[in-house]
């Protein structure tokens, strides 16, 4: 992938984020890539859709799953109008693309309202600091599902 292929995908990320706020969402865009074909892109969902992980990277990862029918995006490259946070990073990984591109930063972000730089630090920290409260609470058959998971042949590895 050339920088100028990269460039190109990223205005699009870019003018996505940018005409979604002229709509009322958020100003967030992601297009997701293979070879030089376009596969799916994601505007910032959040508050049309009353869902807190309807990011950009996450709306678009969903569209490009169903277009290739398949939970893997091996090969593919997203790009973002901004650093993925810290869910739409984990997201990515999960999905196995091949690079993750993107245009502005957390910190552009955090000018905009936005916590994608604060998560990412308190990832940082102790959870016993969070605002949130974030427990373990072992339970005897915790470790259940794993087992049937393990003893199903059948099971579809991801
Ligand atoms: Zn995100």
């Amino acid at each position: 992938m050339s920088d100028e292929q990269d460039a190109t995908w990223l205005a699009l990320a870019v003018d996505l984020a940018t005409q979604n706020v002229a709509e009322g969402g958020g100003p967030f865009g992601a297009v997701l890539v293979k070879g030089d074909e376009l596969v799916a892109t994601g505007q910032n969902r959040v508050t049309r859709d009353l869902d807190p992980s309807a990011h950009a990277e996450v709306v678009a990862i969903r569209a490009a799953c169903r277009a290739i029918g398949d939970f893997s995006l091996a090969g593919l490259t997203l790009y973002s109008s901004c650093e993925p946070c810290p869910m739409c990073l984990a997201t990515s990984l999960w999905s196995r693309v091949d690079r993750v591109v993107f245009a502005a930063d957390r910190d552009d972000a955090a000018r905009g309202g936005f916590d994608d730089r604060e998560f990412y630090e308190l990832f940082s920290r102790d959870r016993a600091t969070w605002g949130t409260t974030v427990q373990a609470t072992r339970t005897a058959d915790a470790s259940s599902p794993f087992d049937a998971w393990l003893s199903h042949a059948a099971r579809t590895a991801y």
